[in-house]
């Protein structure tokens, strides 16, 4: 925190909710001085201190901003309204969870103009676990895929038409499947580095890791998130033990929520709205850009079992005209394959060796 606050005349925190108070209970500790909060929908006081309207900002010259807020969507929202005021713009981006604010500020004063909100990536195709009704189709692939040189090029590529990157997800497939995880992990820090990176696992692997990649974590800022699955269930104390003694920060999913799982297609056009499993996953894979990874990979679906699921609504980044905002658009827009979407409740489970199409899809009529 000082290597921040050491040259501010004022200190502001944007967002007079929980998530600011922590924030602003951490600096007064640590003898800083809060000039006050900022919020779009609320006046008076928090804190004890006092509650600005967001035109505060645009006087405040030589501060640093705060923003104190979890939701990737209104923290771009609030950065554009407010960058380039001459302040430096913080993200404590999990402030109530942390004891420590040391780990959550994240400098994002030069997100630029056109900001990817999320991006997913792969960092391994294939899976250990292989779950029935997987929406990326992991349990279709048998190589692990997503080699250094395809990550970086895929960061460099969105690099091309957007400014900054406000949250990169990694995951797979089971991304410690990947043996050159350290490396492209440093890579992807080295190009990103005020992007929030999370990195989902289903935990299987992390007691079997090198050393080195529990560091990397720890010493990138990367939260990990454990999907717990019943195998990852069983083993979870042990999960938990090895990453408090790497001092990774990590959150588990739980237990319950994943007893159950959505078989994610229909083979029948059957146009619903509003059954997308998928809001905000944004995926990139090979140089392509997506809403969803279903939509990303379902071509891998159609390959295995000949079937004719449509794939209109990727965009190629590699030769493509369109600009940032242009792509944060298009990902927004309903896609063909959404008609196949279904809301399909299934017990979580395995597939068997031979995968079939009802593993992924609903046959019906
Ligand atoms: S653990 Fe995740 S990636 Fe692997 S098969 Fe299950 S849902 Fe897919
Ligand atoms: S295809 Fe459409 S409805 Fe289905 S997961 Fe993707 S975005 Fe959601």
């Amino acid at each position: 925190m000082e290597k921040y606050f050491r040259d501010s005349e004022e200190i502001y925190i944007y967002g007079a909710g929980e998530m600011g108070k922590k924030t602003c209970e951490e600096a007064l500790t640590q003898g800083f001085s809060i000039k006050g909060f900022i919020d779009k929908y609320k006046e008076g006081t928090w804190c004890d201190l006092p509650i600005y309207e967001p035109g505060k900002i645009k006087e405040a010259t030589n501060s640093i901003i705060i923003i104190s807020i979890q939701n990737i969507y209104s923290v771009v929202e609030i950065y554009k309204d407010i960058k380039g005021k001459n302040s430096t713009i913080l993200w404590n981006w999990e402030g109530i969870k942390k004891a420590s604010l040391r780990d959550t500020l994240f400098d994002i004063s030069d997100w630029g103009e056109c900001i990817l909100p999320r991006m997913d990536m792969h960092l391994s195709d294939k899976c250990n676990l292989n779950c029935v009704g997987c929406t990326h189709f992991s349990p279709l692939f048998e190589e692990v895929g997503c080699e250094y040189d395809v990550c970086m090029n895929n960061i460099d590529l969105v690099l091309e038409k957007f400014s900054g990157i406000a949250r990169l997800n990694l995951l797979g497939g089971e991304p410690l499947l990947n043996k050159d995880l350290h490396r492209i992990i440093l890579g992807i820090r080295c190009k990103l580095p005020q992007t929030t990176i999370s990195f989902f696992t289903n935990g299987l692997l992390l007691c079997k890791v090198p050393e080195s990649v529990l560091k990397v974590f720890s010493d990138n800022n990367i939260k990990v998130y454990i999907s717990e699955y019943a195998p990852t269930h069983k083993m979870i104390n042990q999960i938990k033990e090895v990453l408090e003694m790497h001092s990774v920060s990590y959150e588990l999913s739980g237990y319950s929520e994943k007893l159950h799982f959505n078989k994610p297609l229909s083979n029948k056009n059957v146009g619903n709205e509003n059954t997308c499993m998928s809001v905000g996953c944004v995926t990139v894979s090979d140089g392509k850009i997506a809403r969803c990874p279903t939509l990303l990979y379902v071509d891998k679906l159609n390959q295995e079992f000949g079937c004719d699921f449509p794939t209109d609504g990727t965009i190629n980044l590699k030769n493509c005209n369109l600009s940032g905002d242009n792509i944060n658009e298009n990902l927004c827009e309903r896609v063909p394959l959404c008609d196949y979407c279904i809301k399909n409740e299934i017990e979580w489970n395995v597939c068997g060796r031979e995968k079939k199409i009802t593993d992924f899809v609903k046959l019906e009529g």
